[in-house]
């Protein structure tokens, strides 16, 4: 277990603050160009921004909070880079230049209106999942000073409800931005995340909780929910 002071340092703050900076440029762009995208990729962007509204203050009230142990593993660092990618900058990349024309695929307009209603139960459950998470959030592998093991609200009968919030969107996004890299490549991201980081979460928790978690996973699902007698 190595412990660490909540406070972020300075080259992770600069990075965190020019990220920022260009997604916003990136969103400003994108939004401009809304003749271009079409409506189904304006839904994309605005479920892109209100994804963000619902996780900045929870990123905010993660960096006071120390953590008690953290796993760095190289492939889950490389899950989150291939996701940052697929979910994010491509699409704003793409959807703010058109640099990735060449790719565009066209849909009929109902497949529009399916991946537009998919939006919905993913922010619902993405916000209910960091409401019910609070203080034990966390983007990576760690655990908080203090953390409890959650079995409430959308963990009640599903261990893993963000995850599959992010998968939601993930079918989603190709319907949306209908292009084969800022659109399709968010389904193998979402698979990668699901076969390298959730083995690993789950062998954190079960390190950490034992017997609780064994108890907790025969009563829950990974993704959909069980429901015992
Ligand atoms: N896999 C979960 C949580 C994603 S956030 C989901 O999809 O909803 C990732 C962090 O949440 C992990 O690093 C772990 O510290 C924490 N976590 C995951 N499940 C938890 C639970 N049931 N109770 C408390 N913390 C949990």
């Amino acid at each position: 277990m190595t412990a660490s002071a909540p406070t972020r340092s300075m080259t992770a703050s600069v990075i965190g603050s020019a990220i920022m900076l260009v997604g916003f440029v990136l969103v400003v762009l994108a939004a401009l160009r809304w003749q271009a995208n079409g409506w189904e990729a304006m839904v994309w962007l605005l479920c892109f921004v209100l994804q963000l509204v619902i996780r900045v203050p929870h990123t905010r009230r993660a960096r006071g909070i120390a953590i008690a142990d953290r796993r760095k593993d190289a492939s889950e660092q490389l899950v989150l880079g291939f996701m940052f990618l697929a979910m994010m900058f491509l699409p704003l990349l793409h959807l703010s230049s058109g640099a990735f024309a060449f790719a565009d695929y066209r849909l009929p307009v109902w497949a529009g209106i399916v991946g537009a209603v998919v939006q919905l139960p993913f922010l619902w459950l993405f916000w209910r999942s960091h409401a019910d998470l609070g203080i034990n959030w966390s983007p990576g592998l760690e655990l908080r000073e203090g953390h409890g093991l959650v079995t409430s609200g959308v963990y009640a009968r599903i261990r893993h409800p963000m995850y599959a919030a992010l998968f939601l969107s993930a079918l989603a996004q190709p319907l949306l931005v209908q292009n084969w890299l800022a659109g399709v490549l968010a389904i193998p991201a979402a698979a990668a995340l699901w076969f390298v980081r959730v083995p690993l979460e789950e062998k954190m928790m079960r390190d950490t909780f034992g017997s609780e978690y064994q108890t907790y996973c025969a009563r829950t699902g990974r993704l959909l929910p069980k429901f015992t007698a």
